[in-house]
């Protein structure tokens, strides 16, 4: 999963994008609101964390922007302690959720994943298909009440799929949100779908030729 994180300040943005790769995402980074429009409004993202106090265009005027031409990812916003107007203005401009702060690394990850769930039609953060289980808070998959043992990669693969069931996700957008901005070939994607194929058995993920892979929302 791809996140967009919208932040001028360095140190804040370095804590953010650390905390959010050990979570398993996949992180893009903006610092003013040119680039970050440019960045949400040319790619896909997961999900967005924006900062409202941005040098050049706000983050305000880069979200309405953003929902004006339709843009409908989900966006985290960043205020400034206490100002209550900034977050009023930020959620009528289109924000699924907003953070104070100084936040605590936590609340920052279980809000975000809230606003995803959300955005792809879920109310909890454990997923299942039969006996095939993911817990996004632990970021572990379990089969059977068992737990599946998965490097970082595979835990992505399986948790993308799970969190879109039932729809088709074609290569390219496995390989931006597995591996980011780093060039790898759909090769790499189908040495991994098959090394998880090995790890859960071949039924949890069907391939669909010329469109991509899918995870049935229900599995005999
Ligand atoms: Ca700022």
């Amino acid at each position: 999963m791809r996140i967009l994180l919208v932040e001028d300040d360095d140190r804040i943005a370095g804590d953010v994008a650390r905390a959010l790769d050990a979570a398993g995402y996949v992180v893009a980074r903006a610092k003013n609101g040119e680039d970050a429009w440019f960045l949400g409004d040319t790619e896909d993202f997961t999900a967005i964390v924006l900062d409202l106090g941005l040098p050049g265009m706000d983050g305000l005027a880069v979200l309405k922007r953003w929902r004006g031409s339709g843009r409908a990812t989900p966006v985290l916003v960043l205020t400034a302690r206490g100002s209550w107007s900034e977050r009023v203005e930020g959620i009528d401009a289109g924000a699924d959720d907003y953070l104070a702060k100084p936040f605590q690394m936590e609340e920052l990850l279980a809000r975000l994943r809230s606003i995803i769930r959300r955005s792809a039609g879920h109310a909890s953060s454990l997923a299942t298909i039969g006996e095939l289980a993911l817990d996004e808070r632990a970021m572990k998959v379990t089969l059977g009440g068992a737990p599946v043992d998965l490097s970082p990669l595979e835990y992505r693969l399986v948790a993308y799929l799970m969190l879109r069931r039932g729809k088709v996700v074609s290569q390219q957008e496995l390989v931006e949100n597995v591996y980011g901005q780093d060039e790898q070939s759909s090769n790499a994607i189908e040495v991994l779908i098959a090394r998880v194929r090995r790890k859960l058995g071949s039924k949890w993920i069907e391939t669909r030729r010329g469109f991509g892979y899918l995870m049935p929302e229900r599995v005999a």
